[in-house]
Formats: C-alpha cells, sequence, structure tokens
C-alpha cells in the first residue's frame, strides 16, 4: 500500500465513520426510494404520451426544519391520447391536492410514480396539472454526485441552503416528469419564498421581490427551454458582483455577468468573475460561437458543495482556487457546459460524452491558450492516466441511466478520443462538426438570441462528423465509444523499413503520424497501421506517434483496477 493508498483508506474509513453518524442523526428521514434514486433510463409509454411546455414552481422553503412546502403547475401538449398523467414525485413528500385543468383530479402516488387517473385528454391537446404538497426533502449524502438538498451555513452561522440533482432528477424536490429527453420548451416560472434576509437565486432574470410576514418571495422567469435538473435552489444571505459582457453575435448584445456570494473577500471575487471568467466567456464565445443564454444572463452562484451546471446560474464552490495554470478549472467547467449539456443536451443518458468528454476537452484547450503546449500536454497525460477502460463510453442499451457512469472515462477517455478525431479530420471539418452539433449552423455567428438548443444523439454526432469529413466515421467511433480496451500498436522495424499493426483492432483503418528524420531532412507522414511496409534508409529515426495525438494503449498500464 503506497502512502497515497493508506491516506485514502484513513480517509474513507474516518468518512464512512462521519456517515455513520449522520445517518444515525436522521434514521427517522426515509430512505430514498429507488426509482427517486434514478433519473432518465427508459421514457415509460405513460410519459413518452405527452410534452413538457412549461413549469412554474411556488416553493416556500423552511431552513429551520428543513422542510419545503411547494404547488407545482405543469403546461403540457399530449402527444397521445391519455387517461392517466404520470408524473415523478418523491414519496416522502405530502400531497394534499391535484389538479388538472383547475379541478381536482383522482391520484395514486405510488413507487414514487404520482399518477392523475381517470383523466380523458385527446392527443394533440393542451393541459395544465397543479400539485400541492410538502415534507423534508432529501438530503444530498455527497452533493453533487449523490445529490439533494444541501442544508449548510456560512462562515457567520447564516442559513445557506442549495440542490443539486443530475442524475437523481427534479422529482427529489418537485412532481415533474424526470427524463433528459423532455425540457420545458418555455422555460419556467419560479416563485421562491424564504425568510427575510435569505436571498433566493435561480435560472433566468428577476422579475420581482416582495416582502410580507417576515417572508419574501423572489419571482424568476427562465424563458430558454430548460432541462428539468438545472432547475436549482440557491438561498443565502446572497451578495451580488455584476459586470456586462458584450457579446460577439450580431448587435454585440450587452449581457449581465452577475455571480451571487456570501464570501466577503472582495479581492477573491473580483479576480474570479472581472479577471478570469470573463476571459474564459470570451474563449469559448470564440472557440464555439455565441454565448446560448445572452437574452438572460450569465449567472455563477456560491453554494457549499462543488459545482454544477445549472443554465444561467452555475454552482461554484471552489473556494477560489486559481491553478498552476492561472484559471479556476471549476467555473470554467460549468460554463463550457452551457454549451455542452445546456445548449446541446444528450438524446439519451447513453451520451453522456456529449456533455462530460467535449467539456473536459475543452478544459485541456484552455491549459493550451492558458501556457501553452507544455500545459497541455500535462493536462492530457494527467487525464490520460485517470482513464479505467471497464466499459465502453457508450453504452449499447439506450435506456442506460445515470447510473451507469460511475468512472471517468466519460470524461477523460472521451476527451481523448475528441483529441484524436480533431487529428483525423483536420482543424476546419473538426470544429465545423462541434458548430453543427451545438447550434445546427457552422455559422452560428449568423444568429440572434434565442438561440434554439439542440438534442443529439451519438449517432447524431457520428453522422454530423461523417458529412464534415467527407466520408463515413462509425469505424472511429465504434473503438474508442462503443468498445472497450484501447486500441494496442505493434511496431516493426527492420534495416528497410518500418511496419505498424493495430494488435487488438486488425482492421481498424486509423493511420498513424511518423516523424522520419535523415541526415537531409525531416518529414512527417501519415502511416497506416495495417502490416504495409515503409520503406526506409537504414540511417533513418523514426519516431511514431511524438506529439501524442493517437489514444492508445502503451502497454505499460493496467487497466479497470481501483
Ligand atoms: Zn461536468
Amino acid at each position: 500500500m503506497s502512502n497515497d493508498q493508506a491516506a485514502n483508506f484513513l480517509l474513507r474509513a474516518f468518512l464512512f465513520l462521519v456517515l455513520g453518524l449522520a445517518l444515525a442523526a436522521c434514521s427517522s428521514r426515509p430512505v430514498l426510494h429507488p426509482q427517486t434514486a434514478i433519473s432518465s433510463g427508459e421514457l415509460s409509454a405513460l410519459q413518452a404520451a405527452y410534452d413538457v411546455q412549461h413549469y412554474t414552481l411556488r416553493l416556500t422553503i423552511n431552513p429551520e426544519a428543513q422542510s419545503l412546502s411547494g404547488d407545482v403547475a405543469m403546461e403540457a401538449i399530449a402527444s397521445n391520447d391519455l387517461n392517466t398523467i404520470e408524473l415523478d414525485l418523491d414519496p416522502r413528500f405530502a400531497i394534499s391536492r391535484v389538479e388538472l385543468n383547475g379541478n381536482a383530479v383522482d391520484y395514486v402516488s405510488s413507487e414514487g410514480k404520482l399518477l392523475l387517473i381517470g383523466v380523458r385528454i385527446g392527443a394533440g391537446t393542451p393541459f395544465h396539472t397543479r400539485v400541492i404538497y410538502g415534507g423534508n426533502p432529501h438530503i444530498a449524502e455527497n452533493a453533487p454526485w449523490q445529490g439533494g438538498f444541501v442544508w449548510s451555513t456560512t462562515e457567520s452561522g447564516e442559513h445557506w441552503i442549495a440542490t443539486a440533482v443530475q442524475g437523481r432528477g427534479c422529482d427529489l424536490f418537485w412532481p415533474c416528469k424526470d427524463h433528459i429527453s423532455d425540457k420545458s420548451d418555455r422555460g419556467a416560472d419560479m416563485h421562491i419564498t424564504v425568510p427575510d434576509g435569505l436571498v433566493a437565486v435561480m435560472n433566468g432574470a428577476l422579475q420581482s421581490e416582495s416582502s410580507a410576514n417576515g417572508m419574501t418571495t423572489f419571482h424568476w422567469r427562465a424563458i430558454n427551454p430548460l432541462s428539468t435538473y438545472h432547475l436549482a435552489l440557491n438561498i443565502a444571505p446572497y451578495k451580488k458582483y455584476e459586470l456586462s459582457y458584450t457579446g460577439k453575435i450580431a448587435g454585440a448584445p450587452s449581457i449581465p455577468v452577475v455571480f451571487y456570494h456570501v464570501s466577503d473577500e472582495t479581492e477573491k471575487v473580483e479576480r474570479l468573475i472581472r479577471d478570469d471568467f470573463m476571459q474564459q466567456i470570451a474563449f469559448m464565445e470564440e472557440t464555439l460561437g455565441p454565448y446560448p443564454w445572452g437574452n438572460e444572463k450569465i449567472g455563477v452562484v456560491e453554494t457549499p458543495h462543488l459545482g454544477m451546471e445549472h443554465q444561467t446560474i452555475n454552482a461554484y464552490g471552489n473556494g477560489f482556487e486559481v491553478n498552476e495554470s492561472g484559471f479556476d478549472w471549476l467555473i470554467f467547467h460549468e460554463i463550457a457546459h452551457e454549451w455542452f449539456g445546456n445548449l446541446m443536451t444528450q438524446e439519451n443518458s447513453r451520451d453522456f460524452w456529449l456533455h462530460e468528454g467535449t467539456a473536459s476537452f475543452m478544459d485541456s484547450l484552455y491549459y493550451d491558450k492558458q501556457v501553452g503546449a507544455a500545459a497541455f500536454g500535462s493536462q492530457m497525460w494527467s487525464i490520460y492516466n485517470q482513464i479505467q477502460n471497464c466499459k465502453p463510453i457508450v453504452p449499447e442499451d439506450p435506456s442506460t441511466a445515470m447510473d451507469y457512469f460511475d468512472s471517468n472515462d466519460v470524461y477523460y477517455k472521451g476527451a481523448w478520443s475528441l483529441h484524436t478525431l480533431r487529428w483525423l479530420m483536420g482543424e476546419d471539418a473538426f470544429w465545423s462538426t462541434i458548430r453543427r452539433a451545438l447550434y445546427d449552423t457552422a455559422d452560428p455567428w449568423s444568429l440572434s438570441y434565442p438561440i434554439t438548443p439542440a438534442r443529439r444523439s451519438t449517432e447524431d454526432f457520428i453522422a454530423i462528423a461523417s458529412d464534415e469529413y467527407g466520408a463515413d466515421l462509425n469505424w472511429f467511433f465504434d473503438v474508442y465509444f462503443k468498445q472497450t480496451d484501447l486500441p494496442k500498436l505493434a511496431s516493426t522495424r527492420s534495416d528497410t523499413g518500418l511496419s505498424l499493426r493495430w494488435e487488438n483492432y486488425p482492421d481498424f483503418p486509423l493511420s498513424i503520424p511518423v516523424h522520419i528524420r535523415t541526415a537531409t531532412d525531416t518529414v512527417i507522414i501519415s502511416h497506416p497501421a495495417d502490416g504495409t511496409v515503409l520503406d526506409l534508409a537504414s540511417d533513418a529515426t523514426v519516431r511514431i506517434d511524438p506529439d501524442n495525438r493517437i489514444l492508445r494503449d502503451f502497454g505499460f498500464r493496467q487497466w479497470c483496477q481501483d
């Protein structure tokens, strides 16, 4: 056991003890229902039969009792005839009334599902539901990974509350259609009531703020389509730091950049937002295209947990840390998700690399931008060594739930695969692919707000890439995304030549960059790894892929180990 492993063991033992004590302290709370604990997965026939248009949430938060009371409306359109409307809601909540189109309706709360029964709605008909409920929401064990409510306090002892529900879903605290496939097309209105002195911060733009009986209600409105897991409560005695960013889209709109913080360290706040974040946004826009939600805001909120890409109100809890390349990686990662995850959203959970592999690749590019090739190389090597290769990034089963992604491969192997794809396709075709996947056009600067989000599967991405490349690229994605093992290269150098061969994927047509140096010349060529002999002078020096453009198994890592 190495020192690192010993430290890790002790930390785990300590966390286990703390967790045990914490569980004992709240043993009166119900355990999380397995249905509530998962998000997306296979879409039920009942939920496939309607399309959500809009949500209105009225939530009153009682921090002392760690409880909420809610009144949540959903507007939707039936896509098939409906006799039951299926919502998701954590069964721990007590439901006091359920309505359909303004009238009370019979309902059953069972196995994490809330079913409005005995209804008759014809295909194509709009309808709206309302659920009045309340209780103590599930407390996150380890947000944002094992999510739920986070009831924390600031250094001065005031309430600091957040939610993070990616992977488990909106049904942890409000009745919703808990599936990645259905954004609310017209966003959401959120009326959040909290004790005076606290500020509730959410997605979209603040419409009004009103006080009565010691409580303040904040009305936020998001007008762009919104994934339900993005709808996040952030409550604290927040202070606001605001700048404006001039968008690079037509008309150069002035977009508010708002950071809600609990920290009193003005210098750190200014450094993070003014000196770091503003440059990051400009880099994203230059590399990808216009910020997607310039008709709302660019928002960040300081949270007790590490982070999450909540649309227009990204959670930030990285403690104002600047990394060795001079930037805050966490805020960078979350803002990258405004493009990868929020503008372009996965068709299903199996396509999660479209959120995380892409965002991680952007992280590495920012190391390059900030410092140069050494920082880029160092970052790429670091993430290479965190690849596990226990299973494919993209599982075959389209109904895979988020709990499939228990390794970092969707992040790091995803990022490395894109690095190789960029080399294979060349700059223009690669970036046109990325822009078309995001915006549906390779010229996003011709767009204006509102920008329409795209829903993409892995196969959609392959189709766009193949189109830009001018030849089918399924073979590339089959190996890197749909197989477990990395390709392993064998090379044979003789006096007269060099031959390369993919040991474990003999038909894999990916060529390899080879640098050849002789007494008079240095050339870089791309050579197939199919056993073809490359004729070489006996004094030629050869280096295979010296710039590490090709993701492969070097033969000295043990894969799929803890
Ligand atoms: Zn991420």
